[in-house]
């Protein structure tokens, strides 16, 4: 078998699409134009690229942006100020800050600074504890972006087939494993949730229907851990440098050889990248309408 290519970028596209129409039609009958403030600390290279594509997407949106740079020794009380200040200011409907921070700043603390409303990373405590109350819904709310990509991306290839699927998250972080696990326990799959000390994790993986992988570990899947036919979605980002000195950016997945037994898999980069930043757009449409006491946009 060779499993379906699932094009983030396409379905991440039209996302941006719905989500810049429904923008239009926010300022056209209410005056309200998004504005997204992203914060980002130091000077990391590759933060850099992700908060400038985050911007870049969101003026195609037809957001206000507000991209706020700071020196990577700025101190925790000045970034909380601007946090403050932030979520005082009524042309700011999301506030992302950049993770991760430098040491000396406790990043809990930052985060949970922002004003819940304006949380479009869903990573405050409010934000994720609505999700695990499973308040949120089956639209949802302020969510994490990555994993509710990832939804985004099952829901595609198994249309209304999700309910009752043994769903395997690889993965216990706040921004991706913990909040994908609840997702897909919205969606009624029977959750497993792996991490570093899971035992047996080979034998575990191929029971999965859904296989989300988000490790961190360079290429770690490989085709004997999967279930013949399954959805498989790769979150992993490394880099590996190949013989010739070039890098090249590869998932948590063994692409080539898991493509021959998954039924469905996302390629690295173009998979789930895509999506992230497509849902960092949704979370700010729907944070500025609800700031309105507007109902959810359904994009
Ligand atoms: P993280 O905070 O480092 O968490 C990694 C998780 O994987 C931890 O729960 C860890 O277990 C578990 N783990 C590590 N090694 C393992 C192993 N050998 N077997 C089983 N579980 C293992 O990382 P993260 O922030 O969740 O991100 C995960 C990956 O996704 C990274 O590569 C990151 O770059 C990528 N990412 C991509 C996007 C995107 O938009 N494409 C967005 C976010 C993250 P313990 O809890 O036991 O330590």
């Amino acid at each position: 078998m060779t499993a379906r290519i699932i094009d983030g970028k396409t379905i991440g596209a039209a996302l941006r699409g719905r989500v810049a129409e429904e923008a239009r039609i926010l300022k056209r009958l209410h005056g309200i134009t998004p504005g997204l403030a992203v914060v980002l600390v130091g000077d990391d290279p590759a933060s850099a690229i992700y908060v400038s594509s985050k911007s870049k997407a969101a003026q195609e949106a037809g957001f206000y942006t507000f991209d706020i740079r700071h020196p990577g020794e700025v101190s925790q009380t000045a970034l909380l100020s601007e946090v403050k200040a932030l979520n005082g200011d009524s042309s700011v409907h999301g506030i992302l800050v950049q993770m991760p921070l430098p040491k000396h700043i406790d990043s809990g603390r930052v985060i949970d600074a922002i004003d819940p409303l304006k949380d479009v990373d869903g990573l405050t405590a409010a934000n994720s504890g609505r999700l695990m109350l499973g308040e949120t819904g089956r639209q949802h709310g302020l969510v994490p972006c990555t994993p509710l990509g990832c939804l985004l991306l099952v829901r595609e290839v198994l249309k209304g087939e999700i309910a009752g699927k043994h769903a395997l998250v690889i993965g216990r972080s706040n921004l991706v494993g913990k909040p994908m696990a609840h997702l897909l326990l919205q969606e009624n799959c029977t959750v497993t949730v792996a991490h570093s000390k899971t035992q047996a994790l080979p034998e575990l993986s191929r029971r999965a229907d859904i296989l989300i992988a988000a490790l961190g570990r360079a290429e770690t899947v490989r085709a004997d851990w999967i279930k013949p036919g399954a959805v498989v979605i790769d979150v992993g980002t490394s880099r590996r440098i190949l013989p010739e000195g070039r890098n090249k950016l590869v998932g948590d997945v063994a692409y080539e050889e898991v493509s021959q037994v998954a039924g469905a898999i996302t390629p690295v980069p173009g998979g789930v990248g895509p999506m992230t930043n497509a849902c960092l757009m949704r979370n700010t449409l729907i944070a500025a309408a609800l700031q309105a006491g507007l109902p959810q946009p359904d994009v």
